[in-house]
């Protein structure tokens, strides 16, 4: 039994998701669960409602109300009669339920005012693509996610429960039609909707294969395979047929943004592969992420991961004392409690260097907090660039005409921090 997931770009319009039924219709007397994340930009346009509801700015009503239109818009080309004003309703009473906890909500904290709203991208998603299959006579069951995943109470970033999940989902493969249900979001323990993180829709896909024992699971993307750089910066890339886990991990670590980077994990565990397919060119073979690389006798082109935006942040001790491993246990614990994650890290007698993200706001609060104990400083507008399998020819080509700040090499990755030559 396979697992499918749908993301944003193969749902953005009408005629997308006329596709998405005619994919699930081939397929579907050997599909489980069927994953769906928001239509197109919808997480972004949520985002933006939350932004001005925590401003006071009473906009955000329009904002909901406009959203909802466009998922009206999309439905008109969907259906007719009965059918639209079914669906029509209950796009509607997710509207009410939306204006109804902002109006009458009473928690000042973000990430659970967050996790309270932008979920409805998934649930109205998830309502149309359902209804869509019904109407086609295509059997289907639509299942709140809200009630098989159990996560903390981790707000944005929500840690699964395994133990809690498994039996929820077990039990719904009683009844043999296929599940359609929303990726990214999840519940806590105190019956409070959580998220499990921006594009986490991949991850409940890989949560559900597991807890099933799928035999396959299957992102269709718009993309016609993993391929070894993003095509939207380099030219000449090169379509990866075969990963293993391993290498599949490794990419999205270094940030390769094609899978979110929780997803190898649980389906490495139960070696269940997953196969990145196009949903516009549904004859293209895609990629079968799976194995190990010795196994299956894959070596591989260099695989670029190109990062730009990065800040290099420099910490040095005052007193001229080592850097050893009391301080630099201090500065991870400040950078983990200040939510940067570092992409490239360089230790020396004195001074411990990271590369981030350019997240000012968090940048210039962890500053503070080390300034104390702490010289900190901070070189912004770098790119990072990482080259598993790299070749001199690869990393000369990719370097020419820029300034190298820092250079990290293994035997399979090198990571260069640059920027461009002044
Ligand atoms: N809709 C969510 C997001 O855009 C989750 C996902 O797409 O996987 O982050
Ligand atoms: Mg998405």
């Amino acid at each position: 039994m396979q697992v499918f997931k749908f993301g944003g770009a193969s749902l953005k319009d009408a005629e997308n998701i006329k596709n998405v039924a005619d994919i699930i219709d081939k397929y579907k007397s050997d599909i489980g669960f069927v994953v769906i994340s928001a239509l197109g930009k919808t997480t972004n346009a949520l985002e933006m409602v939350i932004n001005l509801y925590v401003n006071k700015n009473d906009f955000y009503i329009g904002a909901v109300k406009t959203l909802i239109e466009s998922h009206l818009d999309i439905c008109k080309d969907l259906f007719k009669n009965e059918d639209f004003t079914n669906v029509e309703q209950k796009l509607n009473s997710f509207q009410d339920a939306i204006l109804d906890f902002l109006g009458t909500n009473t928690n000042n904290t973000y990430t659970f005012i967050y996790d309270q709203i932008v979920p409805y991208g998934e649930l109205l998603s998830s309502t149309i693509v359902g209804e869509y299959l019904t109407s086609k006579s295509i059997k289907n069951e639509w299942i709140d996610a809200r009630t098989i995943i159990c996560t903390d109470s981790n707000y944005t970033e929500a840690k699964v429960d395994f133990e809690a999940s498994i039996p929820k989902i077990k039990a719904l493969l009683k009844t043999n039609e296929i599940k359609v249900t929303q990726g990214f979001i999840a519940k806590n323990n105190d019956g409070y909707t959580t998220t499990l993180g921006r594009e986490g829709s991949d991850y409940t896909a890989a949560v559900i294969s597991y807890c099933i024992d799928a035999s396959k699971m299957v992102i269709w993307k718009d993309v016609p395979a993993v391929l070894n750089a993003d095509p939207r910066i380099f030219k000449d890339t090169i379509t990866l047929p075969k990963l293993s886990y391993r290498e599949a991990i490794e990419m999205t670590y270094y940030g390769a943004q094609v899978i979110h980077p929780k997803t190898i994990k649980p389906l490495q565990n139960k070696q269940i592969p997953l196969h990145v397919k196009s949903f516009i060119d549904k004859d293209s073979i895609g990629t079968i992420i799976g194995g190990n690389d010795e196994e299956n006798y894959i070596s591989y082109p260099p695989i670029i991961v190109y990062k730009t935006n990065q800040v290099l942040v420099s910490i040095s001790v005052k007193d001229f004392s080592f850097i050893a491993e009391e301080n630099l246990s201090t500065i991870f614990k400040c950078f983990s409690n200040h939510g940067l994650r570092m992409n490239m890290t360089h230790s020396g007698a004195i001074s411990f260097s990271a590369c981030i993200e350019n997240k000012m706001e968090r940048i210039k609060s962890l500053v503070l907090a080390l300034s104390n104990d702490f010289e900190v400083k901070y070189n912004e507008s770098l790119e990072l660039l990482t080259i598993r399998h790299y070749t001199q020819e690869k990393i000369d080509e990719l370097t020419k005409n820029k300034n190298i700040l820092l250079t990290h090499k293994t035997r399979t990755t090198i990571q260069i921090l640059m920027r461009n030559e002044e």
